[in-house]
């Protein structure tokens, strides 16, 4: 019996992998052991532009560089569309599980991308999620990104914009690469614009594609006065050939 009793104990307290969901002894990190090494083989593919390791690669969209970011990191490269990856799998689970002990692996990963980047007066924010994509997945993924980013920088968290209610994604998908961009004009709205004004902001967002949705959050965040506009994601996807990034 007390066999019995150890087992059950063992089935619903012993740790899963936040990824592939395999069990796994406590002293893990939410991340089995197959898939950090995965993951860190990801992190160290080239970008085929600069010839730099995924994590250390600062190639930004054009998106991003029109609207004066200063800097540009990621954990990892994936192809949109494309076969999945480890990091496609965290990113998909990001958007839709709230898996708090990968969110945190994640937030750890994102802060040591480059540790001198961010100050005690760096101020993390993030790209909300539409009203309704919200409502569907009852929490933004990007928010609890950047608040645990926050927290393992040791500087401060806090929301600077909002997002109005824009065409459905399924909607989004029907529209051309300039459709879309003038549908993410427009789409945010300043919280508290005075409280921008002079500040640093790290910007985080789960993933990067064209970047017309960060770089308006960009625009907005300088539009307001900041001082400068970091940008930092859990990956960056790319079309078929990375040296086709937009
Ligand atoms: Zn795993
Ligand atoms: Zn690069």
């Amino acid at each position: 019996m007390a066999r019995l009793i150890d087992l059950f104990h063992d089935y619903l307290f012993v740790p899963k992998c936040a990824v592939c969901r395999t069990r796994m002894d406590r002293s893990g990190n939410g991340i089995c052991e197959r898939c950090r090494f995965a993951y860190e083989d990801l992190k160290a593919e080239y970008c085929d532009f600069c010839g730099m390791e995924a994590s250390v690669c600062t190639c930004m969209p054009q998106n991003l560089l029109m609207n004066g970011c200063t800097d540009y990191r990621k954990l990892a490269f994936y192809k949109n569309g494309g076969e999945t990856n480890v990091v496609r799998s965290m990113v998909y689970g990001v958007k839709r599980q709230h898996p708090l002990a990968l969110m945190r692996f994640l937030a750890r990963e994102i802060a040591a991308l480059d540790p001198d980047g961010i100050t005690a007066e760096t101020v993390v924010t993030y790209a909300p999620r539409s009203p309704q994509t919200l409502k569907k997945y009852g929490y933004d993924q990007a928010k609890l990104l950047a608040k645990f980013v926050a927290k393992e920088s040791g500087c401060r968290f806090q929301t600077f914009l909002r997002r109005r209610r824009t065409k459905r994604q399924s909607e989004q998908k029907l529209l051309n690469y300039s459709q879309r961009l003038a549908n993410v004009r427009g789409a945010f709205v300043l919280c508290d614009a005075k409280s921008v004004r002079g500040k640093d902001v790290l910007l985080i967002d789960d993933v990067v594609t064209s970047g017309s949705t960060i770089g308006e959050c960009m625009s907005m965040l300088y539009g307001a006065g900041a001082k400068s506009v970091t940008c930092r994601s859990i990956a960056r996807t790319y079309p078929k050939n990375k040296h086709k990034i937009d």
